[in-house]
């Protein structure tokens, strides 16, 4: 039975979550206005930094080219996403090398700045038929207020949790192993692999990964990347070659804690205090 579950358990991340339903992140800014503790990306410790539009567009060439135009999902986020001056131009970009009948694009934010965008920004969302989805956080914000500005443009808000949008009180810790002595198997039952961010050329195959530089620099640890921990864009690729890569753990799994039982520590949501046990 056990041995039918584990079956079960790699073709759904296989053929699911890579090949069939394959999506990915784009981390529009490092940085956040909000700093909820054990963040994934680790904005709360993260200098500002802004994702370069021109880089972009060259980097989601080569994707669209690759997935032949065709993929599940394209989430745009961050840290927020909503701090970036060029916000509208990444939609546009996504949407024209991913056109509406082939990809779901998605812009994920925890709402914070949505009252004081511009009417560019609604009319592209509109326009360009982009999902606006909301994480609510248990912070004094009018969710209410933001829902009737998106009726203004006729747009329809999907939340992150639940389909009414429940408010996430927990917070989730990605556990790290400084030693880098865990063994990189466990890494198949990792809940944070299905998860895979382009970032600068390169695919890596969770937050974890493509965002350790901002735990590096804030705690001057070195947890280190190396070139079989991502795929580089400017090399040529099969397709199914990079969902293989995507599948599988690389040598960066080896600084992560993964239960078997998919297990991680949960407790109640709060503000970042910047502290490294957050993460580790
Ligand atoms: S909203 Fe919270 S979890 Fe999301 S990026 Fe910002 S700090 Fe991290
Ligand atoms: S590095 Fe590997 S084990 Fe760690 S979060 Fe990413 S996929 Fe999971």
């Amino acid at each position: 039975m056990n041995f039918l579950k584990t079956i079960r358990f790699h073709i759904k991340k296989y053929f699911i979550f890579k090949k069939f339903k394959f999506h990915f992140c784009v981390y529009l800014t490092e940085h956040c206005n909000l700093n909820c503790q054990m963040c994934n990306t680790f904005s709360p410790i993260a200098e500002p930094a802004y994702y370069n539009v021109e880089h972009y567009e060259i980097d989601c060439e080569k994707l669209s080219k690759l997935l032949k135009k065709r993929t599940h999902k394209i989430i745009l986020m961050g840290g927020e996403p909503l701090l970036h001056p060029e916000l509208v131009k990444f939609m546009k970009i996504t949407r024209k090398l991913f056109p509406s009948y082939t990809t779901k694009i998605e812009l994920l934010t925890n709402g914070i700045l949505l009252l004081s965008m511009s009417d560019e920004f609604w009319q592209t969302i509109k326009k360009y038929n982009i999902e606006l989805t909301l994480t609510k956080y248990p912070i004094d914000l009018d969710y209410k207020k933001i829902e009737q500005k998106a009726c203004t443009y006729n747009i329809d808000i999907s939340y992150h949790k639940g389909f009414i949008g429940e408010i996430e009180r927990k917070s989730y810790k990605y556990n790290l192993d400084e030693t880098g002595s865990q063994d990189i198997k466990n890494a198949y039952y990792c809940k944070s692999g299905s998860v895979s961010v382009l970032k600068y050329g390169k695919l890596y195959k969770c937050p974890i990964c493509a965002s350790i530089n901002n735990f590096n620099q804030y705690f001057n640890k070195n947890l280190e990347r190396v070139d079989a921990d991502y795929i580089d864009l400017a090399n040529k690729h099969k397709i199914n070659d990079i969902f293989m890569f995507l599948y599988k753990p690389s040598p960066f799994c080896r600084y992560c804690i993964v239960k078997k039982n998919g297990e991680t520590i949960v407790t109640d949501w709060d503000f970042s205090k910047k502290d490294i046990k957050e993460w580790t």
